[in-house]
């Protein structure tokens, strides 16, 4: 595993708290319980970490192991980030700002998968599947992760505008 992928979820979307990303995670979500989830009936996926609003932080499939929360995607060129990435899920709605301890959470989270994984590179699922996926999206802040990378030690990671701004600094 050496990339993180970012993605965020709610279920129904926009309601946080609820046990269902959780039934999802776990095949056990009740697809007649809300509308919204008969839109999603059927859907086979999985994440290796979820951190809730308040931080907390539920594993559901070890780092070792392959979970199904990139589908088609490509990261730096490499196809298949299922493959060789460790996927969390950001409880929040797509496109809205998250907490703080979210990014608490997960930057130690990141210290320690870089522990045990040749893990240097993060980015989020709209950054491996574009067009496809646009999830954390813009509320999500990369400036501060970074910065709560940089505290954890992890300030060689490489972010999703890193290539920007290699080419940026090539062209001077
Ligand atoms: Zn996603």
């Amino acid at each position: 595993m050496s990339l993180l992928v970012v993605h965020s979820i709610s279920l129904p979307p926009g309601e946080y708290g609820g046990d269902a990303i959780e039934a999802l995670f776990t095949n056990r979500l009740d697809w007649s319980a809300h509308p919204y989830f008969e839109t999603i009936r059927g859907l086979r996926v999985s994440a290796h970490f979820v951190v809730r609003r308040g931080g907390e932080l539920i594993q559901f499939v070890s780092g070792d192991r392959r979970a199904w929360h990139a589908g088609r995607s490509a990261w730096r060129g490499r196809e298949n980030c299922n493959d060789y990435s460790i996927g969390v899920e950001l409880e929040g709605l797509e496109g809205e700002p998250f907490e703080a301890a979210q990014y608490d959470t997960l930057a130690a989270l990141a210290k320690g998968l870089a522990r045990r994984y040749p893990i240097a590179a993060v980015a989020g699922h709209e950054h491996i599947a574009p067009g496809r996926k646009h999830d954390p999206g813009a509320g999500f802040d990369w400036a501060l992760l970074r910065a709560r990378l940089d505290v954890a030690g992890l300030a060689a990671w490489d972010f999703p505008d890193s290539a920007t701004r290699r080419n940026r600094s090539a062209r001077r």
